[in-house]
């Protein structure tokens, strides 16, 4: 018997599997322009203020970043009415989620997600030896009051993604509200907002309005979508008052918020302009993929974010290959337990086209 190299619990870990980069189709398949909708980034591009930010700030590279993000979060305090000593950043929010698992779970606690939950949270627990519950769905939405009777004296942390990848649906304020009440207060709840300026519903809660009724809220919030800097890595943690944050800065490791992501994110927070287009733009191309898939009869579920869980009413393994085949990468959720779904994110107007035509080919509808 050979000593084992890792430790059981990371033997059985599966790494992360983003959506396939451009390059790597284009490469693999000897073709060009092929198209991404597979991770739900903004097709408008960057903020333009972030660009020029980003830019400028490249020339003090040779410099570590304030390793604090004073101006970064004295920004965002601002913009929420919070202070900053409860904003933590984090290079993207998965950075922050690892971090609020791997200090706030003990070994004796655990935590509690729902199925087929976004991957970085399962993740997170498995890498760091913590055990969590997984809380089946109704009709893929979060069944919160099955997730409150599940709530145990161990249960130190809940993630919920409101609105929810990989679904795009949402819980709203009525069931939020009766989940918070039975929510013991010793319990972290952590609300996933990444999606919150695609938001379209009035019933869908705003995190910020649970503050005052849950002692220990995180919130986050990402600067990876509707501001378009998903490649420079950049979130942040909106947390309760009290010792929350502290605690998640004495576990961040150091400069985990880089420089030019910081300096982007500054001027993303002036962009309002950006901000309004990409959410405006979202919400026209979701209605036009949705028009396409109705029209081509594919089902899929109405979505709070920028992008569509399609029910493609076979396994998606052949209908994924053969749409890269088509230089159309899209996000097959065999990985969430959705052996028959695909996520797909929206696009530029052509690239919508390209994706409705390419699947009615593949799916032989056309
Ligand atoms: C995209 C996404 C994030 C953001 O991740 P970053 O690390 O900030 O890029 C967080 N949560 C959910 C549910 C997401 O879909």
């Amino acid at each position: 018997m050979i000593d084992p190299l890792v430790p059981a619990h990371i033997e059985g870990v599966v790494p992360y599997q983003p959506g396939k980069p451009i390059e790597e189709l284009e490469r693999e398949l000897g073709i060009k322009g092929a198209i991404k909708l597979s991770s739900n980034e903004n097709p408008l591009g960057v903020s333009p203020r972030a660009l020029k930010a980003a830019t400028d700030a490249l020339r003090g590279v040779n410099r570590y970043p304030d390793g604090g993000g004073f101006a970064l979060r004295a920004k965002i305090a601002r913009k929420y009415g919070v202070t900053s000593d409860e904003i933590v950043l984090g290079n993207g929010s998965v950075d922050l989620i690892d971090l609020i698992v791997r200090t706030f779970v003990g070994p004796q606690e655990e935590g509690l997600i729902a199925e087929h939950s976004f991957l970085s949270y399962s993740w997170s627990f498995k890498v760091a030896d913590r055990a969590f519950q997984e809380i089946p769905r109704k009709d893929y939405r979060y069944d919160l009051e099955a997730m409150a009777r599940a709530i145990t004296p161990r249960t130190k942390v809940i993630f919920l993604a409101n609105p929810d990848n990989p679904t795009g649906t949402y819980v709203t304020r009525e069931e939020l509200d009766a989940f918070v009440k039975k929510l013991p207060s010793r319990v972290i709840l952590v609300l996933d907002e990444a999606y919150r300026e695609f938001v379209r519903a009035e019933d869908c809660p705003d995190g910020l309005s649970y503050r005052d009724r849950v002692p220990r809220l995180i919130l986050l919030r990402t600067f990876a979508k509707a501001h378009g800097l998903a490649g420079l890595r950049i979130g942040y943690a909106i947390c309760s008052p009290g010792e929350i944050a502290s605690y998640l800065n004495r576990t961040r490791l150091p400069f985990n918020a880089n420089l030019v992501a910081q300096s982007a994110a500054l001027a993303a927070l002036d962009d309002d302009d950006f901000v309004q287009r990409s959410r405006q733009y979202a919400a026209e191309a979701l209605a036009t993929l949705e028009e396409g898939l109705r029209r081509l009869e594919i089902g899929f579920l109405p979505s709070q974010t920028n992008f569509l869980f399609v029910d493609v009413g076979r396994d998606t393994t052949e209908v994924f290959q053969a749409l890269l085949r088509e230089g159309v990468i899209v996000r097959p959720l065999k990985a969430y337990g959705y052996p028959q779904h695909l996520r797909i994110s929206i696009g530029l107007p052509e690239e919508n086209q390209r994706l409705l035509g390419a699947l009615a080919k593949v799916l032989g509808k056309g």
